[in-house]
């Protein structure tokens, strides 16, 4: 099923853009100062309790000189609000209900969709619920007083919204992982795309992609889709020879960025090369999940040291990113194969979990008990208010703390390592945001 929608709807400057990345818990949509700018539609997900969605920012209704609302802003904005199943409607809570405001909401009220009216700007709790009262004139419902900027009230105005969702089904289609294959030419991709669908059942082989050579393979095992992303970039080379130096790092990007979980293929006679270590370092900036593949392990002398010794080479040169697992296999004999597949389920899994707040602080508390956040020459120390996750996919904690700048790197990776190590997030990478009072 896909997620149902969520369009924020207002005119210029009420504080659109900043209420949406702080439901997706990402600041990465341009807030523009400027009104009347306009902005390609932008769906980004978003949760609220166990419920996901996609926020949809109509762009801003844009008004001439005399605040009419356009007839082509209106089709834009009608058809955003088509395929959505909730609006909410954002007015300036500081500036009071204006013409435009009036003028957006008799027009939502001819609209077949709820609309969720949210006071923006409504820092002061108190001074809030007045400025809100004055929208009941919208004739929208409840007004809920918000701050975009703070995030209060985001609690009360999202349950208002997700009450309109429809109920997510158990039986969701078949869960489908987007899985690429990365790794240095020669290093066994081809060997293993061509073992997985030997021994799994694959479905479509292969589909293409989102762009015209972009190729991609399903396969399925145990009620689990793997997507396999992007296998033309893999098969390719079998036909052209680009010579041992040439491999299409950006290709290897590209599926980075478009998948769930990487498996990125070591070749074990070559142990981490530099290469590898790069295409290591996108998968962590990407935030994307990982399963280490050292392939060929049936080409290695063993004794009984081996392993311990290839362990311990692994450490040192991934020593940044101990929480991807690793699985020793041989694409010629089939020898653990299956288990690529499972380990990569479960980083995907982790890579979507979500931690309840209470849960965080529990740890953080304990942590805190432990250790105290530092002091500066100044004599003051380092408060950690409260943690909360505020987005999956990487799991991404924001920590509100009194100021950021009292916690050195330390102390830092002290909190880190508490919160890997009660929270675990196997195989996945997790992003820590320090957030100061504002
Ligand atoms: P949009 O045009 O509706 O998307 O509005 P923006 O999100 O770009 O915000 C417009 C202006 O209002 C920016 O200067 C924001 O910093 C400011 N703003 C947004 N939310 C709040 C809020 O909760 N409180 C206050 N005081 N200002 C806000
Ligand atoms: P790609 O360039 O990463 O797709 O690598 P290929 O799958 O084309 O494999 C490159 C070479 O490594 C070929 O000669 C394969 O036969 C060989 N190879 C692949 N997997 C294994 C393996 O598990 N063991 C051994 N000994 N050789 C392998």
């Amino acid at each position: 099923m896909p997620r149902p929608i969520v369009a924020i709807i207002g005119r210029p400057n009420v504080g659109k853009s900043t209420i949406v990345n702080r439901l997706a818990g990402r600041k990465e949509a341009i807030v523009h100062d400027e009104p009347g700018i306009t902005r390609d539609r932008t769906y980004k997900q978003a949760f609220w309790c166990d419920r996901e969605f996609q926020v949809v920012d109509t762009g801003g209704l844009v008004f001439d000189d005399d605040s009419e609302f356009l007839p082509e802003i209106r089709e834009q904005a009608r058809l955003a609000l088509g395929e959505a199943q909730v609006a909410i409607l954002v007015v300036d809570g500081q500036m009071g209900p204006t013409a435009a405001d009036r003028e957006i909401a008799d027009w939502l009220r001819q609209q077949p969709v709820p609309v969720v009216l949210a006071v923006n700007k409504c820092e002061s709790l108190d001074q809030g619920l007045i400025q809100a009262a004055e929208f009941w004139e919208l004739g929208i419902g409840d007004p809920f007083p918000v701050s975009g900027i703070h995030g209060s009230g985001m609690g009360d105005l999202l349950d208002a919204v997700i009450a309109y969702l429809p109920e997510t089904s158990e039986e969701d289609e078949i869960e489908e992982i987007k899985v690429a294959i990365v790794g240095r030419p020669n290093v066994g991709k081809s060997s293993l795309l061509n073992a997985f669908v030997g021994e799994n059942r694959a479905i479509v082989s292969p589909i293409s992609g989102t762009t015209r050579d972009t190729i991609d393979t399903l396969v399925e095992r145990d009620g689990v889709r793997y997507r396999l992303i992007d296998t033309a970039g893999i098969r390719k080379k079998k036909h052209v020879d680009y010579g041992a130096e040439f491999f299409s790092i950006n290709r290897a990007f590209k599926a980075i960025r478009r998948s769930d979980v990487v498996l990125l293929v070591l070749d074990a006679l070559d142990g981490v090369t530099e290469q590898d270590q790069k295409l290591m370092g996108r998968i962590v900036e990407e935030g994307r999940a990982c399963v280490l593949v050292i392939n060929k392990w049936d080409a290695i002398d063993k004794d009984s040291h081996t392993i311990y010794d290839y362990d311990q080479h692994i450490d040192s040169r991934f020593y940044y990113v101990s929480w991807a697992q690793r699985v020793y296999v041989s694409a010629h004999t089939g020898q653990r194969l299956q288990n690529i597949l499972d380990l990569a389920n479960i980083a995907n899994a982790e890579h979507k979990r979500r931690v309840s707040t209470s849960v965080i602080n529990e740890v953080l508390e304990d942590a805190i008990s432990w250790k105290s956040p530092p002091t500066n020459r100044q004599g003051r120390q380092g408060k950690i208010y409260y943690g909360t996750q505020v987005r999956s996919q990487p799991p991404t904690i924001t920590l509100f703390v009194n100021d950021p700048k009292r916690f050195n790197d330390n102390y830092r990776r002290y909190i880190e390592r508490q919160l890997r190590e009660q929270l675990g997030f196997t195989g996945t990478p997790m992003r820590l945001i320090w957030r100061g009072k504002k």
